[in-house]
């Protein structure tokens, strides 16, 4: 009987198919124990041998590693001066840390509007919101998709602001040629559903030696020299044990994103010309990398988005909503008094769908999510 019970539910588990599954294998497990061997679990050669991996990687002077993605951000601001009166523009449409990051410093979020077509801040918008406190924007690389970094550099040097650039979405991506996080300060998150993981973990990227060592003493309780405390700093540091699985993940991540652009594309070419879908749309120079694989539902589809997520989940099919309240609408932000009208971000928040797009999807997988998709669609 017991056994009986333990087959149905392996057949259920095997069936769903997950939003995103983390890949750790052999190498990262020998890496691992190596560190564990070694005596050194905290902070040491191997967080070291990360950051300089991470740098060249992503084509940048310098890489700081974090315990997340959050702190990676926080560090960031702090290390450009950000703190109290100070706004920092940034999108509505994203994960709270982006915004809650610049709330850490005693700064303001001042949110600027998405463009429908990518998701990502507008570049029109971020100058409306210019005004004399502005010290910095934010832009996040949502879905691993590269918001404009041309004229959003350029808005930057005209008004002399500081450019922190949220990659955590956006491991290995790339716009006109470069990689993410190179253009401006990069904070990356290494959580288990990014493109590629540590566990928890981080990393600032940047090609300032002065913000690099302003980074380091953050991160070590404003130190540079052990207990002498120049600076209010934290404990950001991120273990060996968590960079031993970074520098393998690391060696994996251009594969893991070849096979997301190659699903991706799969899927948007069975999901081509379906009246009331939206597939992502590439702007020209960028290299997606897919963190996640957003679909846009407008009325003319038969159902509403939260009905097609419910009949995937039928099938077997994990979705996620990425996300399903604009920052400036959450609860927190609403006490703090924010009421701006944000049109875009708050339309396509109750119209996103996030597919499974991660690289252990079969052909079986793909075809099955989109022909769920496929056979709602024909019923209208
Ligand atoms: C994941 C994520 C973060 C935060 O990273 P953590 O490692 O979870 O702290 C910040 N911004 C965006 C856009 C993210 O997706």
């Amino acid at each position: 009987m017991y056994s009986i019970i333990n087959t149905v539910l392996q057949i259920q588990t095997d069936k769903m198919i997950p939003i995103a599954k983390p890949i750790l294998g052999k190498r990262e497990k020998d890496l691992v124990l190596e560190v564990l061997s070694s005596g050194t679990i905290a902070q040491g050669s191997k967080v070291k041998e990360f950051e300089d991996k991470f740098a060249k990687y992503t084509g940048t002077k310098h890489a700081v590693a974090t315990s997340n993605g959050t702190t990676a951000l926080h560090m960031a601001l702090l290390a450009h001066g950000i703190g109290k009166g100070d706004e920092v523009i940034t999108t509505p449409f994203t994960f709270i840390a982006s915004a809650n990051s610049i709330l850490y410093c005693n700064a303001k979020p001042v949110y600027a509007d998405i463009e429908e077509s990518s998701y990502n801040i507008d570049p029109e918008k971020v100058k409306e919101k210019i005004r004399k406190k502005t010290k910095a924007i934010m832009p996040v690389h949502l879905y691993g998709n590269p918001a404009d970094m041309k004229a959003l550099m350029e808005i930057a040097e005209d008004n002399k602001l500081a450019v922190i650039e949220d990659a955590c979405q956006a491991h290995g991506a790339q716009y006109n040629g470069k990689k993410v996080g190179s253009y401006g300060t990069g904070a990356f998150s290494f959580y288990p559903t990014k493109n590629m993981t540590t566990g928890e973990g981080g990393m600032v990227t940047t090609d300032d030696g002065s913000i690099a060592e302003r980074l380091r003493m953050l991160r070590e309780h404003g130190s540079k020299v052990r207990y002498n405390h120049e600076i209010l700093g934290y404990n950001y540091r991120m273990t060996d044990i968590a960079a031993a699985i970074g520098i393998a993940q690391l060696e994996r991540l251009d594969g893991f994103n070849e096979a997301r652009i190659s699903n991706a594309d799969y899927l948007s070419r069975k999901l081509k010309g379906i009246d009331g879908l939206t597939t992502p749309r590439l702007n020209k120079g960028v290299k997606h990398v897919f963190h996640q694989y957003t679909i846009k539902i407008n009325g003319t589809f038969p159902v509403d988005r939260d009905k097609l997520a419910e009949i995937l989940k039928d099938a077997g099919i994990g979705t996620g909503i990425h996300y399903p309240v604009p920052v400036h609408k959450q609860p927190l932000y609403k006490k703090l008094g924010y009421k701006d009208n944000l049109p875009v971000a708050e339309k396509v928040t109750k119209q996103v769908l996030s597919l499974p797009i991660h690289p252990s999807l079969t052909t079986k997988d793909l075809n099955h999510i989109a022909n769920t998709i496929k056979e709602v669609a024909e019923k209208r």
